[in-house]
């Protein structure tokens, strides 16, 4: 008997019809929750997306084996519940490191030139009589880079700033002394690292002690001229906070990738701000990096399939063997 796989996200389809030999391999999405919540019935692997795998769903799903992430970043999955029925949840650590440090490194040099305000200027203004110059931007040599959370995609972006010659300073809950040599980082407290950084990358993950983590508080310790980046969870940030920092010049600009609320709504007072770059959660968004991302799902599925332990479990099941 063949078994059953359910694919959530929109991942490159060759790559998960590989599995064919030993499933069935079905894509959703789907119109509504109820219809999911039909569909996981029968279900023995599950790729997923952003969708909440919460304890509804898993009671709904008694044969699901494994919850493959199709990402790094695994808050919408309830890994306690997964553990209790033996399930394992699996996730793609390095295969999308340097696709999110490239963006984020994109960002910074966006907000530090200016590149999409001049791209409008170009469009609309620049050869108009009498258009004003268009503004200066910002060096990257010799500026202050702070990151937030020094993990795969923190050091990844690390690496990519020291080439611009950025002084790179970190906190994380974890010191890493090997990296400081490496990359030449220097660890700070978090105020510390909010007051002398002219730019503040986060890379942290979401979990409760890091939800809201850059609030009012945190917002208003950052300098004036300096710009914040966010391309790690939207509820790391506080968004209303941000809008505020934004429009009252408590800082100089932002980039965001993610947000509490995705799709970002319409109406969302983020969109009518001139000083904040936002990009569509698009962090792991290249061709190459989605296949290598469906590549190491298929490789996990196909394990626990096989009655075996996946090679990538999230790093609360680590050393775990479900037996069934
Ligand atoms: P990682 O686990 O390698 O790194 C996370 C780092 O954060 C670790 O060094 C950890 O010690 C540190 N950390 C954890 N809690 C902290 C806290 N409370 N205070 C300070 N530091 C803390 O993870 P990663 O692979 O670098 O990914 C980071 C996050 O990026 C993911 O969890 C995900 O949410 C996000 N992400 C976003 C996109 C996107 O499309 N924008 C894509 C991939 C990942």
């Amino acid at each position: 008997m063949k078994y059953k796989v359910l694919v959530l996200v929109d991942g490159p389809r060759d790559v998960f019809m590989s599995l064919n030999d030993v499933a069935d391999v079905v894509f959703g999405p789907f119109k509504s929750r109820g219809e999911l919540l039909e569909a996981v019935r029968d279900v023995d692997a599950l790729v997923a997306g952003v969708t909440p795998i919460d304890r509804e769903l898993l009671e709904n799903a008694p044969k699901l084996k494994v919850v493959a992430r199709f990402g790094v970043g695994y808050d919408s999955v309830d890994v306690e519940e997964c553990t209790k029925r033996r399930i394992y949840v699996t996730y793609t650590p390095n295969a999308l490191s340097d696709a999110v440090a490239d963006l984020t490194m994109g960002l910074i040099i966006c907000l530090a030139r200016r590149i999409l305000q001049a791209d409008r200027y170009v469009r609309n203004e620049w050869a108009k009589p009498g258009s004003p110059k268009f503004p200066l931007g910002r060096d990257l040599s010799g500026k202050v880079l702070g990151i937030i959370g020094l993990g795969r995609i923190g050091s990844a972006v690390a690496r990519r700033a020291k080439a611009f010659n950025m002084k790179i300073i970190y906190y994380d809950i974890l010191r890493k002394e090997n990296l400081e040599k490496s990359l030449g980082a220097i660890y700070v407290d978090f105020d510390s690292l909010l007051g002398t950084s002219d730019f503040i990358s986060v890379h942290v993950p979401l979990t409760e002690a890091t939800r809201g983590l850059i609030g009012e508080r945190e917002l208003k310790k950052m300098k004036s001229s300096s710009y914040l980046v966010n391309t790690s969870r939207g509820a790391v940030v506080d968004e209303e906070a941000v809008c505020r920092a934004l429009e009252e010049g408590w800082i100089a600009g932002a980039a965001l990738d993610v947000f509490v609320k995705e799709p970002l709504p319409l109406d969302s007072p983020l969109i009518r701000l001139e000083n904040v770059i936002l990009t569509p959660h698009i962090g792991s968004a290249a061709e190459e990096t989605r296949r290598r991302m469906a590549e190491m799902d298929v490789i996990n599925v196909r394990s626990v399939l096989k009655g075996e332990p996946p090679p990538n479990p999230v790093p609360e099941q680590e050393g775990l063997v479900f037996r069934r």
